[in-house]
């Protein structure tokens, strides 16, 4: 038998396409469109507007097909994980991060990741594939739902919008090494007949792969956060190994050229906190030479640990210490609140279960994350 066609993969003009081919009047893609993403249904019976005999043919072979939850947990902080089963033994984490005047959600883009930052468990893990545009959107899908059939409060809840305001691309995965995909995602994120969420409230995070990085400026720009983590390339190029490929000069230039049409007029420099490896006054002063040309906002992140690193996260003074140094040259430095640690749901904690096929030689797969 083959499995129904899954309407959570579609972009909109997917949709419409799939509609015309079957001879059903365009607007049905849009009503469709509603009906999933806005509306947040399961079945296609609940499409209450669509006539019967639309709604039995489509039932036919199509549906509505989010991952299995294995497990889903919520942190004392009220930080909540699901691990989502997405086929081969391979599972995947989106987490809910809650705060008065939102609610966020950090979603994952692949099962693993090539690149092998020192520092990540997600990197340590080892890739096995990217998430399908639908395997990704359907986080956000059922956070949404999870969240609202668990009752959640919050005012603008109250208003009929969806619990999540925010997304931010920072779980498991390279987003941009699934370039496609995400972008596929990612539109129905700001879709209006769909979760119609502005481009400010929609982050995507790079370990910094250039080109792609000119590619979503033109196709989707979003809100850009880069993960920098050293002051130069020796250091970067030991940290977050993509740097040989694409070193700091090539990456603050695309920064500065994403800025033009960002929806943010700053990028945030994510800088992950490691004792004693980059977190001296002295680098901190190399950082603000660095970036004197780009406008940006730092977000310090306190090293989150997993098991068998090798690293440890820097102390409070030193921390402290570093942000100073980026405030008295004028520049904004937030240190990032750490949140769901007790169920290893910060950071870099993300795990889930990757089944490697790269033996984490991310050389060999280096020319896979470059556009032709
Ligand atoms: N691949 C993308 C997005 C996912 S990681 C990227 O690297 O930007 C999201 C952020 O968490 C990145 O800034 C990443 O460097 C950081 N991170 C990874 N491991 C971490 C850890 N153990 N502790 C704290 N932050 C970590
Ligand atoms: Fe991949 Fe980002 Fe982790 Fe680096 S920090 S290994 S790019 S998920």
């Amino acid at each position: 038998m083959t499995p129904k066609v899954n309407l959570l993969d579609f972009s909109r003009e997917a949709l419409a396409a799939f509609f015309a081919e079957r001879g059903e009047k365009p607007f049905r893609a849009r009503q469709t469109l509603r009906w999933i993403h806005q509306r947040l249904v399961d079945r296609i019976d609940a499409m209450s507007d669509l006539a019967k005999a639309t709604r039995a043919a489509l039932a036919i072979d199509t549906e509505i097909r989010a991952p299995a939850v294995v497990r889903d947990t919520t942190a004392a902080d009220g930080t909540r994980k699901w691990l989502l089963d997405v086929g081969g033994a391979n599972a995947i984490e989106t987490v809910y991060i809650p705060e008065d005047d939102r609610g966020t959600l950090c979603i994952s883009s692949q099962a693993g990741c090539a690149l092998d930052c020192a520092f990540c468990s997600t990197g340590k893990q080892g890739f096995n594939r990217n998430l399908s545009s639908g395997e990704i959107i359907a986080q956000l899908w059922l956070a949404n739902r999870a969240l609202l059939a668990d009752g959640v409060t919050a005012p603008w809840v109250e208003h009929g919008r969806h619990p999540i305001t925010n997304v931010v691309m920072m779980g498991m995965g390279e987003p941009l090494a699934n370039f496609d995909n995400v972008v596929t995602a990612m539109r129905l994120m700001l879709d209006d007949d769909a979760y119609g969420l502005s481009r400010r409230r929609v982050t995507l995070s790079t370990s910094g792969l250039v080109p792609w990085i000119d590619r979503l400026r033109a196709e989707c720009p979003v809100a850009l956060a880069v993960s920098l983590h050293a002051p130069n390339d020796a250091l970067r190029d030991a940290l977050v190994p993509i740097n040989r490929k694409h070193p700091l000069s090539e990456l603050l230039a695309a920064c500065l050229r994403y800025i033009e049409r960002a929806p943010r007029d700053f990028v945030t420099f994510e800088y992950v906190m490691l004792d004693g490896v980059n977190d001296t006054p002295a680098q901190a002063r190399e950082l603000v030479a660095l970036v004197r040309d780009v406008p940006c906002k730092f977000n310090l992140i306190p090293f989150n640990p997993f098991p068998n690193t090798e690293f440890r996260t820097s102390p409070r003074r030193a921390i402290l210490a570093f942000q100073s140094v980026l405030q008295d040259a004028g520049l904004v430095a937030t240190i990032r609140k750490t949140r769901g640690e007790d169920i290893d749901a910060a950071c870099g904690q993300l795990a889930g279960q990757v089944q490697d096929r790269t033996k984490r030689r991310w050389q060999r797969i280096h020319h896979a994350v470059t556009p032709s």
